[in-house]
């Protein structure tokens, strides 16, 4: 038996547990069974065993399942506010007023009652509101196993609200947590107490302020603290952005590398100091438990450990193994301790690209034997990772830069063969004498500055091919395939020229599959977003067009004191119009619309000006104020035309499809009453966007003549100063689409409006019921899509 034929059967009966009819164990059942009566002799014991641990597997996670039910759940989906007991259960997180971190709860209780023991313990989020500096500071003191006594108001994870979007509530799924808790900190009372992983909190603590003692530049003691100690929450959002745009992100995940590294170096020390091997091999692996510790233990960093830790032990030992053999094992010790972390974006990615350098680095030895030895493998390890790496990113991120392999080919082997190695060699110089660190210091500042600002730089350029559409299942299933035949072909002998190009051929193929060139191409896809109280509407016109129509806002309230600021706003441009752009793989926008001036519509336009090719920019032709006219000439400046239109002006973006221009023309309205109003048709469905418009501008838009429409936009988020009984009657809509927050301020939408709605038997859509809406329109007729069910 082998471990790596163990490890693709564990996998696969988790995955079958967690997608398929429990059924499939008497499949399993049966093809052990056939094994035994069957099947010829040879293959009778392999398929036996192998069906049998993937039923075992299976097994195992329904059982895990069961471990992770909520108790507290239904209180959780009351909102209930109670009192908890447990302990703290990982680092304490803050980012400017909040707090945050994963506790275990063992008992609950009302105010005035007595404490109530849950079954099992249940780890939830708690997030901890501050309201002084002391706080912030006393909060920065907690530690894992601290004991935490808390009232908090309970409440259930939210799911996505939009098509693609992060989904913190499965996210949290396969945390193994369902319920999530607020509380204050005057409500908290923690009491510290001694654990393993908080003392090495503490170390990790200690590591941060000597790195930014060494380091005097905020963002370089950042980058540090994430590179060498895994702490990513000080890296600034730019250089985290910048980073995953250009695919660089793995080189601040603890890895391989680092593991490496790390003992090799302590290594060297100790065979300087004349220790034994055996004693220096009992000394590094304990080192190597600690470090892994020490920087978090994170998928990346424990899967790092655990195979460095089983390679010294054979080098040793003088013995050889198989990488693959080494991987499986790692990665069903780990699947045996959490089945949940096959669902972890950062385990998948770790695990994938180790196979892929294990399964593909070794055949550059193979070829251009005339290239020298370490310039074949750089390339090979920078094409296998990237070649393994494409499906995770772009089903995780929709994201995947074309220039990925060139940045990472110079930069990477910059930054983890000399930045990596010389910020260690800076902080165990420092723990002699902090003056010894001046000259490693200073040489890793200069070389990311080096190589930040030309990655800055090119990150600032609208590159083609960075956005990809959510990938199907099928589709990740093909390119695996492929992925996988690719060392079983060069085994066999299939190596000649016509073979790699054929395997050229295919990969190109694949690359073309996954644009999804012809999805949706004889429809119109309507998207309106759920962008809280606001409007952003993104329309698909088959594969050739897009439309931007506003894109909604969010209002910054400055902190009111410096400790207060968060590291990244959530800023509904950056946060929810732009990964839902790059889920749908839209890389130019033909038309932006900002259809009037207010924040709500075009604030979040500012994020997305320079992540997307635009062909133009329409605008209701008044004199923009503040917020408009900073984004115009931000638009200016990308040489992208700012125009207006006409009442009655019409384009058309292909057959059957014809745009109309309503309003404003020249007119005295101003404000809401002055928002641009398209109508679409697209094969014989009318849609009428209103923009905020009020009873003046409807007025005008009936003066000037409006027909029966199938769809309409409800004007301004449903406020009852719009939708006027004279705009319903002339447009006596089917259905109807109200974009409005949850739980807004301004009650929209007005029970008024939805009752005159009624009136015309109108289907109502509503963004704070449904999340975002989906319309399509094809020659066969309207369809709706809503992201969440109306509760
Ligand atoms: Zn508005």
């Amino acid at each position: 038996m082998s471990l790596w034929n163990a490890s693709l059967a564990v996998m696969s009966g988790l995955l079958l547990s967690a997608y398929a009819h429990p059924v499939w164990l008497l499949g399993a059942a049966g093809a052990w069974a056939a094994a035994a009566a069957f099947v010829p002799r040879a293959y009778r014991g392999r398929l036996a065993v192998y069906s049998f641990l993937s039923i075992l597997a299976g097994l195992y996670f329904y059982g895990y399942e069961i471990l992770q039910q909520s108790e507290m759940k239904p209180l959780a989906a009351q909102e209930r506010t109670v009192w908890v007991r447990g302990e703290i259960a990982s680092g304490v997180k803050r980012d400017g007023d909040v707090a945050r971190f994963f506790a275990d709860v063992g008992q609950w209780r009302e105010e005035g009652e007595s404490w109530q023991q849950l079954g099992l313990n249940e780890t939830i989020v708690l997030r901890v509101k501050l309201s002084a500096a002391e706080e912030a500071a006393a909060v920065e003191k907690w530690r894992t196993g601290s004991e935490l006594v808390a009232l908090a108001r309970l409440g259930l994870p939210q799911g996505a609200r939009n098509p693609h979007a992060f989904d913190y509530a499965r996210y949290l799924h396969w945390q193994g947590v369902h319920v999530v808790a607020e509380t204050a900190f005057r409500d908290a009372r923690v009491e510290a107490a001694a654990s393993i992983q908080g003392s090495f909190q503490e170390w990790q603590k200690a590591g941060a302020e000597r790195i930014e003692s060494l380091f005097a530049d905020r963002e370089t003691a950042g980058y540090m603290k994430s590179l060498l100690l895994g702490l990513g929450q000080d890296v600034t959002p730019e250089l985290e952005s910048m980073y995953a745009n250009l695919g660089l992100s793995h080189v601040l995940a603890i890895s391989g590398l680092h593991v490496t590294l790390v003992t090799s170096m302590f290594m060297w020390c100790l065979d300087r100091l004349g220790v034994s091997r055996r004693w220096g091999l009992f000394a590094t692996v304990s080192l190597l438990v600690g470090y892994v510790l020490l920087v978090g233990a994170s998928a990346s960093a424990v899967r790092s450990g655990l195979m460095g830790g089983v390679g010294l032990v054979c080098q040793v030992a003088g013995k050889r193994l198989d990488g693959k053999e080494v991987w499986a094992g790692a990665l069903l010790v780990m699947l045996a301790v959490n089945p949940y972390q096959l669902w972890h974006v950062g385990f998948q990615l770790s695990f994938a690209v180790t196979l892929g350098l294990i399964l593909f680095v070794p055949y550059s030895l193979h070829v251009f034997e005339r290239v020298p030895v370490w310039i074949r493998t750089l390339v090979a390890v920078t094409f296998s990772a990237q070649l393994v790496s494409f499906p995770f990113l772009i089903y995780h991120f929709h994201q995947f830069s074309p220039l990925s392999w060139l940045v990472n080919l110079l930069a990477t082997p910059v930054l983890s063969l000399l930045v990596l190695p010389l910020g260690y060699i800076a902080i165990v110089l420092a723990l002699v004498h902090p003056a010894l660190a001046a000259v490693p210091v200073w040489l890793t500042t200069r070389l990311l500055g080096w190589i930040h600002e030309p990655l800055y730089a090119l990150d600032q350029q609208v590159i083609p091919f960075t956005y990809w559409p959510h990938p199907k299942w099928w589709w990740l299933l093909l390119y695996a395939c492929f992925l996988g035949m690719l060392p079983i072909l060069w085994n066999r002998g299939y190596h000649r020229k016509q073979d790699v190009a054929l395997c050229l051929a295919l990969f190109l193929g694949l690359l073309v599959a996954a644009r999804q060139p012809l999805a949706g191409s004889d429809e119109v896809r309507i998207t309106f977003l759920d962008v809280g109280q606001g409007d952003s509407i993104v329309v698909e016109i088959g594969t050739e067009k897009v439309y931007l129509m506003d894109a909604g806002g969010t209002m910054r309230h400055p902190a009111a004191e410096p400790w207060m600021e968060k590291r990244d706003p959530f800023e509904v441009g950056k946060d929810v119009v732009l990964p839902f752009l790059m889920a749908r793989g839209i890389e130019k926008i033909d038309r932006a619309i900002m259809t009037h001036g207010d924040l709500d519509h075009i604030g979040g336009m500012e994020a997305l000006v320079s992540r997307f090719s635009f062909g133009e920019v329409l605008v209701n032709g008044q004199v923009p104020e503040a917020k408009e006219a900073q984004i115009r000439e931000l638009f200016r400046e990308r040489g992208v035309p700012i125009t207006t239109g006409t009442p009655g002006q019409v384009w058309s973006d292909g057959p059957e499809i014809e745009w109309k221009w309503l309003h404003p023309g020249e007119t005295t309205l101003r404000g809401n009453d002055a928002s641009v109003v398209l109508q679409l048709t697209a094969y014989n469905k009318t849609v009428l966007f209103t923009g905020d418009i009020e009873r003046s501008g409807e007025a005008v838009l009936v003066q000037n003549g409006l027909s029966p429409v199938d769809v309409l936009k409800v004007a301004h988020h449903g406020s009852n100063t719009s939708s006027t009984e004279e705009l319903l009657a002339a447009t006596a809509p089917k259905a109807a689409v109200i974009s409005a927050g949850v739980n807004n301020r301004y009650g929209h939408p007005a029970v008024q409006v939805l009752q005159r709605l009624g009136k015309y038997g109108t289907t109502i859509y509503r963004t704070d019921r449904h999340g975002a809406i989906t319309l399509i329109i094809s020659p066969a007729g309207l369809s709706w899509n809503t992201q969440q069910l109306d509760t």
